[in-house]
């Protein structure tokens, strides 16, 4: 039997939503208990309020209507007619579902008919999303363009743009990406001139893999300054184009998956643009702030599609038989599963920690706007503020890194769980394969992923939340015992980062000794999975006292955790640099 919502049919959500997250602190931090306008009278009545969302309509769409479509959704794929990029029948069913149910202002402000809701509901709502159809997920997630306006545009941008968000009306996309820069978007080419005379913004170059290109609304990052003057990411604003004849959808992406999603090459010709914000500050504060937000919808993305993955896996072990009994009750099967299941909580545990700590940080920010210095909660506001505002930085690329690899490795093992039905389009877990492969790639892959949270971690980020939940007493021996190997793994990690912090070596150049960068960099994914790990761990112990479902998920990550931090241990200790010293005699040809 199908289920009817994927919302109440996900205990482990639900544990996560109704007994875990901190909403209290939530609702204070974000002012929607107090203040003239606020939504909300008490906790409870909010709490009601968001967890009814995600029963209905969010979790009885994405069962009812959204996850029958997805299939054909995926084999019609999008269609560039003429300039005009056509979705698939279903797609455009889906947002009109979401749009009737009024669910395309999620987080937008209220003042423009946007429904003001926290990011930690929202992470759940594109879960539940995600899990129907992932290709939906990179349209309805992409509210973050309206949310970068309402933070940084001014009020007449705002005004104009953002009720249209939030009815539906209009749908947008994040312009960064271009033939010669990827990853390093400092290197962006397309040019913004200022006409004076008519006060506008001309934007003129090429750019590609946009996500919904074909949108009505554009953020495009483009280079606004003289480069002679101002290099990099110095010469870089963010500006709002509209869809108009001068945006020209020149391609649209053959793609592996998420076939719903439309990915396409553009070309900008002297098209008309309204600068956001301040000159000079396009990538390195507002697309920083929009990629953060959009980095934590793709890592509920990847939750979705491996709650998806793991039951169509299990229900498949439950069925299948061979050598006389079912396969589940094979134990290299069963240990397949396992694996699924325990990483599945333990990053959902991530996902959602780090989710409040964007809405403790957001709220924080908010409440200080505006406030007297001499009030006498500034300087604890501030605290809290910089606090969860260090921890949201830390965690968003460690959640994106680790769900989107996991999300690979895990689909990957649903559909060997299939045997050969799983390499077939009959079933599901194909498409989720191929949807999963791209989330270590977009928004920041995953080797930039690492550079961004270890940069963090060399602040010495990591090793304090790791110190933190070292300090905490646990209730009886069996959590004593499970946080103790915990414990050897953080003093081993604090050695580890020591010694990558302290490597030296001789500048070849100079002769002087210099920081080793190379040999940062190339340990660098191992401290961050051993800092994302361990984490995950303490989170999935704590969990376990309050859920006895937890002890034997939390007790099995510990357990392979362990092993993965002397591995990754060993390698740093042991300073193994063949693939930045001998690279080229390994790399034959
Ligand atoms: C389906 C899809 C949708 C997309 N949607 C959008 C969108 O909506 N808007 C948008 O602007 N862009 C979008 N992109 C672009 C995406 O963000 C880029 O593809 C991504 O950032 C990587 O850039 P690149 O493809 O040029 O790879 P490159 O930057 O060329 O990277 C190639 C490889 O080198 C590695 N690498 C590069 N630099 C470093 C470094 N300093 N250290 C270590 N490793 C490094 C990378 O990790 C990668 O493995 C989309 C891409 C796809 C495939």
């Amino acid at each position: 039997m199908p289920s009817e919502n994927f919302y109440l049919d996900n205990e482990d959500l639900r544990f996560q939503m109704e007994r875990r997250v901190n909403w209290a602190s939530i609702l204070d931090a974000r002012s929607l208990l107090s203040g003239e306008d606020a939504p909300f009278d008490t906790v409870e009545e909010a709490v009601e309020t968001f967890l009814d969302l995600l029963a209905d309509p969010v979790g009885s769409l994405a069962a009812q209507r959204i996850a029958p479509r997805a299939a054909e959704i995926d084999a019609q794929g999008c269609r560039l007619v003429e300039g005009n990029v056509i979705l698939p029948e279903g797609m455009k069913q889906n947002l009109k579902d979401l749009t009737e149910a009024d669910l395309m202002g999620f987080c937008l402000p209220r003042r423009y008919d946007g429904l003001g809701f926290p990011t930690t509901l929202y992470t759940a709502a594109t879960e539940i999303i995600s899990r129907a159809d992932a290709s939906l997920m990179n349209l309805f997630g992409l509210q973050g363009i309206a949310e970068t306006i309402s933070r940084f545009a001014d009020e007449e941008l705002q005004a104009k743009y953002i009720p249209k968000f939030s009815s539906g009306e209009v749908t947008g996309a994040m312009v960064l990406t271009e033939p010669d820069a990827g990853s390093d978007l400092m290197a962006v080419q397309t040019k913004a001139v200022l006409d004076d005379e008519a006060g506008i913004w001309k934007i003129r170059g090429t750019k590609r893999f946009i996500t919904n290109g074909c949108g009505d609304v554009l953020l495009v990052l483009a280079r606004s300054e003289d480069p002679q003057r101002f290099s990099g990411a110095r010469g870089l604003s963010l500006f709002l184009v509209e869809r108009s004849e001068r945006v020209k959808i020149r391609r649209l992406e053959e793609k592996m998956g998420i076939h719903g999603s439309p990915t396409c090459e553009i070309y900008f010709d002297d098209a008309p643009g309204h600068l956001i914000g301040r000159r000079g500050r396009g990538l390195t504060q507002y697309v920083n702030w929009l990629m953060n937000a959009a980095r934590l919808g793709v890592a509920a993305q990847c939750l979705g599609i491996v709650e998806a993955a793991y039951r169509e896996a299990l229900d498949y072990a439950r069925q299948r038989e061979q050598f006389g009994k079912r396969i589940l009750d094979f134990p290299p099967v069963a240990e397949m599963l396992v694996e699924i299941k325990v990483t599945l909580e333990a990053m959902r545990s991530l996902v959602y920690r780090t989710s409040e700590a964007v809405d403790l940080f957001e709220g924080y920010s908010y409440g200080l706007e505006g406030m007297d210095r001499k009030d006498p909660h500034y300087g604890e506001m501030r605290r809290k503020k910089d606090q969860f505002g260090q921890i949201a930085e830390l965690l968003t690329p460690i959640s994106k890194y680790y769900t989107s690899e996991a999300a690979i490795r895990l689909t990957s093992l649903a559909l060997q769980v299939h045997g050969g039905n799983g390499y077939m389009r009959d079933y599901p877990v194909e498409r989720l394969f191929r949807d999963a492969r791209i989330t270590n790639i977009y928004e920041g892959t995953s080797q930039m992923q690492v550079d961004r949270a270890f940069s963090k971690i060399l602040k010495g980020g990591m090793s304090h939340l790791l110190e933190e939940k070292a300090r905490t007493e646990w209730s009886d021996d069996r959590f004593r015992s499970l946080a103790k190997r915990l414990e050897e793994g953080y003093r081993r990690f604090v050695r580890c980062l020591e010694i990558v912090q302290d490597r030296r070596c001789r500048d070849p150049e100079t002769g002087e000794e210099v920081v080793d960068g190379d040999f940062r960099s190339l340990m660098a994914r191992r401290l961050v999975e051993m800092g994302a790990e361990l984490y995950m761990g303490y989170l999935l112990l704590e969990e376990a006292q309050l859920w006895d479902h937890k002890l034997p998920v939390a007790a099995h990550f510990i357990s392979e955790v362990s092993g993965r931090v002397l591995l990754h241990a060993n390698a740093i200790e042991e300073g193994e640099t063949i693939p930045i010293q001998r690279k080229e005699e390994v790399l034959l040809g």
